[in-house]
Order: structure tokens, then sequence, then C-alpha cells
């Protein structure tokens, strides 16, 4: 039923997370959240009356959400994907947004406040337990950072670049190391070595900025006694930061990966866009990131946007553009 339910909605859906302020943030745009995915922010150099601004999403999660809360919310959709069903769910906003903890947790590493990598995985694993008398589930993972168009295995020691990203069977990056997982504590080995190889750099908004796209892919194989009766896939991706190219006040290397960053995440919104449109030709060959979900974007694939949002009004202009691209993806 709720395969049924979501089909008549569309396989395109986008919640938006608000992060906490932090307290030395003291303009505060946002208006009024709606239980029914309406969000209203207010310019702060602007009166009530022309400053607002209405958007119209899915779900949004104010500031008080918690992990659980999200992943609650998230939990049908990534239970499809042992029904067969190729599921992609991204992290998408300016760097400081509340991707990385949405996705990984808090940043450091700590334990608490695990994100929906961990608790998607660690629900897969309970759901193949309950189902074991009918069907074995396999599971594997993959993790791989997309950086100035380069796809690199960030579970392999000598962060190997990956030339094709789509295998005869429509398996994507059949070059990169797979890894049997079968409890959370795997899962969290590989994701604490993933996040130590993944490409940092610094930039004027925030020095530990990740220039990169970050995509978590994991493979469920499920068999009964006879045949292989399941194959499908999860892609999990923290988008590396939305942010325009002149407020990072960049320069050289810099400037060479804001601009790959700029088209890979606007080929992301062609592609989805083509697909709300059901247009004929979808541009997936136009980066590396689509080529690479491609598999589990369209078609039966389920697709799920966050648009994350800092709170703080000096971050108001990259917020708008943002929710921008977030209702672009949503009401096409
Ligand atoms: P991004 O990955 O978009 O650059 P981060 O996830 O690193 O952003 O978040 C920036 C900072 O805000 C981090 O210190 C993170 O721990 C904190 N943060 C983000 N979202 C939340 C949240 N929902 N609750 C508490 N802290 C958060
Ligand atoms: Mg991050």
């Amino acid at each position: 039923l709720y395969n049924m339910v979501q089909d008549l909605r569309g396989n395109i859906r986008v919640y938006c997370r608000i992060r906490p302020p932090f307290s030395t943030e003291t303009k505060n745009v946002i208006d009024f959240i709606g239980k029914d995915g309406s969000l209203v922010i207010l310019d702060p150099l602007k009166s009530q009356k022309v400053g607002r601004k209405v958007f119209q999403f899915n779900h949004v999660f104010g500031p008080t959400a918690t992990q659980d809360e999200v992943f609650r919310d998230t939990q049908p959709l990534i239970r499809s994907v042992m029904d067969g069903y190729n599921v992609c769910i991204f992290a998408y906003g300016q760097t400081g947004s509340g991707k990385t903890h949405t996705m990984y947790g808090p940043s450091g590493g700590s334990t608490k406040d695990l994100g929906i990598n961990y608790l998607a995985l660690n629900d897969l694993f309970q759901l193949s337990n309950r189902r074991k008398d009918i069907t074995e589930y396999d599971i594997h993972v993959q993790m791989v950072e997309i950086y100035n168009e380069q796809v690199r295995d960030l579970l392999a020691d000598d962060k190997l670049e990956i030339r094709s990203c789509t295998g005869e069977n429509g398996l994507s990056l059949p070059d990169a190391t797979m890894h049997s997982v079968k409890s959370t504590a795997d899962v969290l080995n590989l994701m604490k070595l993933g996040e130590v190889n993944r490409v940092v750099s610094s930039t004027a908004i925030n020095n530990q900025s990740s220039r990169s796209h970050s995509v978590l892919t994991v493979h469920v194989h499920g068999k009964d006694v006879s045949r292989s009766i399941v194959r499908s896939c999860l892609h999990l991706v923290d988008l590396a930061g939305s942010e325009r190219v002149d407020k990072s006040e960049v320069t050289g290397d810099g400037l060479k990966e804001a601009q790959y960053i700029n088209k890979s995440l606007s080929c992301l919104g062609d592609v989805i866009t083509a697909l709300a449109q059901k247009n004929s030709h979808i541009p997936y060959r136009n980066s590396k990131l689509t080529l690479l979900l491609q598999n589990s974007l369209g078609g039966h694939a389920k697709t799920l946007m966050f648009a994350h949002v800092s709170p703080e009004g000096d971050s108001f202009g990259e917020t708008i553009s943002t929710l921008k691209f977030a209702q672009r993806v949503s009401t096409v």
C-alpha cells in the first residue's frame, strides 16, 4: 500500500531541513513552518510585507527535529529497497547547513545522534533478520567521492580512480571495492575510513568545507532457496556545498572546484526536472554524479532530496537559492 500511495504522488519528493541556530546567530529568517510542508521565510533586511517568501515541500523539519524523527519519515522509502526498488537520497544545501549532520551525524565523529546512513543500514539489517526464514539477504556497500569530475574509491587504500560508472547489468561502479556488511559495527568502521579519506579544502565560508560529493551505495541481494528474487540499491549522497562562487572568494584551484560543483549540481537538477516532465531524453551523461546515480533516478526508482538551510539572516541569499532549487525539483 505504501508503494501505491507513493506512486500516485510521483516518485520524487523533497524535504526541507533547517538546522538549529548557533549561539552567535541572532537574525532568524524562519517565519512559519507548517505541518503540511509549507515554509515561510523572511528577509531580515525587509519588512513583513515585502520580505516574505513562501515555499511548499513534502515536509519541513524545523530546528528542533531529531535524527530519529527525520529517519522515521524516510524509513518506508528506505525499506522499499528490500522489495526491489532502487532508491536515491540526497542532501543538498550550502556549506554549514547540516548536510553531513543529516547523512552521517554530528561533526567530530561522535557516535551519538548518528544520521540516515547508519540508521538506514541498521534498519535493513533488522528487516533482513525478520525475513530470514523466507529470504536470505546479502548487503554490500561501496563508498566513493566525486571531486572535480573524478570518481574515487573511499574504501580502498590507494583511493583508486574509477573510470566506468555503469556496468553491464546496470550495476553502478563496477570498479569500486565492494564490502560485505553484516552488522552496524562493520558499517561504522567503513564510514569512519570513508570520512577520513574525503577531500577537504578551505574556503572563506568554512575551513573544513567538503568540496566533493560523497556517495554511499548499499547493494541488497535477496534470494530464497532456489533463486535470486531481489537485486536493488540505495544511494545515500552527501553533496558538495551549493554556495555560489563569489561568496567563497575563491581563485585558482578553488575556482575550478566551484565550477565543477556548480556544473554537477545543475546537471542533477536538469535530470530530475527532465524525469518529472517525462522527457524522452534524460541528460544523465552530462556529469559523473548523474551517470553514477542513473539506475536509481527515473524508471521505478524513488528519489528523495533533503534541502538544507541555515536559519541565519546572513545566509538569506543562499537560503533562497537552495529553496528555489528544491522547489523546482518538487513541483515540475
Ligand atoms: P554541511 O555538511 O552542510 O557543511 P554540517 O552537517 O557539517 O554542514 O553542519 C554544520 C554544523 O552544524 C556542524 O557543526 C553540525 O554538527 C551542526 N549541525 C548541523 N545540523 C544540525 C542539527 N540538526 N542539530 C545539531 N547540530 C547540527
Ligand atoms: Mg558536510
